[in-house]
């Protein structure tokens, strides 16, 4: 199969984050297998989803790893000019389907040159590492990666992420986490305001927190220009409180996310807020005894990518990438839990993040291609 017929394939499967892979889990399972090669699978408490991962090449040190992720987000409230999980040949010289660029497109590079990898005789091993749930938080990974780590007696040096990046070398990504906090203050009339706790003027407080806290940040010289913004930021971007003007609400919930530069620690900012939150806690309970604030993490904190321009992956994934510029990113991916996991880590992959997660999604052919070539540049590199 060709790299277009494979792509077809993986786009069929509408898994969405946060739903069961094992469909398209087992075709690519079943496909790799099919060149005898073993594979793995790292399946989450309850079976319904499993990463996988696999060898190909010699049980020695200093392999390199490719890793995707196998889910896609969701297409509703999205108006597509084709059905997007049918791969569409647009006669514009690219193919449009959900995930065709984020990032089944890499992941079909993959296994479009598996029979190539198979066939050479490589000194260094090339590894595949396929995740789930990697679109609502990058979930699936930190368990592949330990798996990784626990299977393979030799060491993996370099992990190369396939997120869409145009084919260029990104060494830099902000971390992330997704936050909820919701305030249980008091009801009553408004007029009531001074013998009850509202649970909007208590949010808005701490909405302004987190907006001060950004500030602050900047102004203690917290900034890494290779980001835009070149500081860690804190956005609050849904809030949902109140019934009417005349009523103090007793119930306010806001979610807001941290986007942190590598420099920054995402945990200690959460944990300054929430002495904050405590303090307020302390001293409201005087008027309202029940009243409380409650912070959630949606998901653990996503490290942020921080490879260093003169780390030896950077040479390396140059020589067998088209473009030799490297760039940073401001989306998040599975790139920094890589190399927490002990992996000098890249990423690089086919197709624009301009494209991902819209109506009419697509991968211009010639970046499959080039998708394609650099495995096989890798396949030749490995080999010599
Ligand atoms: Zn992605």
């Amino acid at each position: 199969m060709n790299a277009q017929e494979i792509l077809k394939k993986l786009v069929s499967f509408p898994v969405l984050g946060g739903q069961s892979n094992l469909s398209i889990l087992n075709w690519i399972k079943e496909y790799i297998e099919g060149f005898g090669i073993e594979t793995h699978l790292v399946p989450n408490s309850e079976g319904t989803k499993a990463s996988l991962h696999c060898r190909i090449g010699p049980a020695v040190d200093g392999g390199v790893i490719l890793s995707g992720h196998m889910d896609v987000v969701p297409v509703e409230g999205q108006e597509w000019a084709t059905d997007p999980f049918t791969l569409t040949d647009g006669g514009d010289e690219k193919l449009y389907g959900r995930g065709s660029c984020d990032m089944k497109g890499f992941l079909a590079c993959c296994l479009t040159v598996l029979p190539k990898i198979t066939k050479a005789t490589l000194k260094k091993p090339i590894y595949f590492a396929f995740s789930y749930d990697e679109e609502i938080g990058c979930l699936g990974a930190p368990d592949l990666i330990d798996h990784i780590n626990a299977t393979y007696k030799e060491k993996p040096k370099y992990a190369i992420i396939g997120e869409p990046s145009l084919m260029q070398p990104i060494i830099g990504q902000k971390g992330i986490c997704v936050m909820e906090t919701k305030v249980n203050g008091s009801a009553g009339h408004s007029s009531r305001i001074r013998q009850e706790v509202s649970a909007i003027h208590e949010s808005a407080r701490l909405i302004m927190w987190l907006e001060n806290k950004m500030n602050a940040l900047v102004e203690a010289g917290r900034l890494d220009d290779r980001f835009s913004p070149p500081h860690s930021s804190l956005h609050i971007g849904q809030i949902n409180a109140g019934i009417a003007p005349n009523v103090i609400a007793d119930k306010s919930i806001f979610k807001w996310d941290i986007r942190v530069i590598p420099s920054d620690d995402t945990l200690s900012i959460i944990k300054e807020f929430d002495t904050y939150c405590r303090k307020r806690e302390l001293e409201l309970r005087s008027i309202f005894p029940g009243f409380e604030i409650i912070n959630e993490q949606h998901h653990p904190p996503v490290p942020p990518l921080d490879t260093k321009e003169e780390d030896e992956v950077v040479e390396f994934v140059r020589s067998i990438s088209p473009i030799h510029d490297v760039g940073t990113v401001a989306y998040a991916a599975e790139a920094g839990q890589f190399s927490n996991g002990g992996f000098q880590s890249i990423i690089c992959g086919p197709g624009s993040i301009a494209q991902a997660h819209r109506a009419n999604e697509f991968i211009a052919k010639e970046q499959l291609e080039k998708g394609v070539v650099m495995i096989e540049k890798l396949v030749e590199k490995l080999s010599e």
